[in-house]
């Protein structure tokens, strides 16, 4: 099973993408992470990556792909792989088709408003340490400033700018939107609506992923 998180920045990709990989063991891939720790890491596609990143604007297609391809070829992924933040175009999809064939998918839109990200994202904070997502307004930590997960302290991230935020707006909807037709046209495309509480929207994602879960466990037993 491979799981694509749609939505726009601020949705809540993250937070219930880390939800399914615990309830349903499906590991999260996030593309922001992976690029994010190679920025910190200071590696050669971290430094090509920066910029972009800091700017809103999306890395290369290369260096994503190049990033996914060899995450999900690991054994943890054979399974099945719950995807945050990628793909983000149409290249990136059929990269992806190209890289994991016949692979059984479903595409969750979490769906939300510009007005409510740019609310949200600005009222969001990242442990630095294990990259737990808060919301100080919606999902607090129990104590100030620390991470209830690892005790590790927590920031904003650097592109939670307003103005980096109405970039990076701009650039899903000029990008990542056309995804999906590009899905609903593949009739495995399902739309969430992002503004319910993290508890209603993951209800909503797991009676979906149930339904699908049994859909694909039915066509395996069928071949
Ligand atoms: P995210 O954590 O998903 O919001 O991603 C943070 C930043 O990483 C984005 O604004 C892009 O600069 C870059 N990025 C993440 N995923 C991708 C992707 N699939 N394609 C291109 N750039 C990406």
């Amino acid at each position: 099973m491979r799981i694509i998180l749609l939505g726009p920045p601020g949705s809540g990709k993250g937070t219930q993408g880390a939800l399914i990989e615990k309830k349903y063991g499906f590991p999260r891939i996030s593309t922001g992470d992976l690029l994010r720790r190679a920025v910190q890491d200071g590696t050669p596609l971290g430094r090509r990556a920066e910029f972009q990143m800091r700017e809103g604007q999306l890395v290369s297609d290369d260096i994503v792909i190049e990033l996914i391809r060899e995450r999900i070829s690991s054994p943890e992924c054979r399974r099945g792989y719950v995807l945050d933040g990628f793909p983000r175009n149409i290249s990136q999809a059929e990269a992806l088709e190209n890289i994991d064939r016949d692979r059984y998918e479903i595409v969750l839109d979490i769906d939300l408003e510009a007005g409510i990200v740019m609310n949200r994202l600005e009222a969001r904070r990242v442990c630095s340490q294990c990259g737990a997502i808060y919301n100080l307004e919606e999902n607090a930590p129990k104590r100030e400033g620390v991470c209830d997960s690892c005790g590790g302290s927590f920031g904003q991230r650097e592109d939670d700018s307003p103005g980096v935020i109405r970039e990076r707006l701009n650039v899903y909807r000029k990008n990542t939107e056309e995804l999906k037709d590009y899905y609903s046209a593949k009739d495995v495309y399902f739309r969430v609506d992002g503004a319910e509480s993290i508890s209603i929207v993951f209800r909503q994602i797991s009676s979906i992923l149930d339904m699908e879960l049994a859909k694909s466990q039915g066509s395996k037993a069928a071949e």
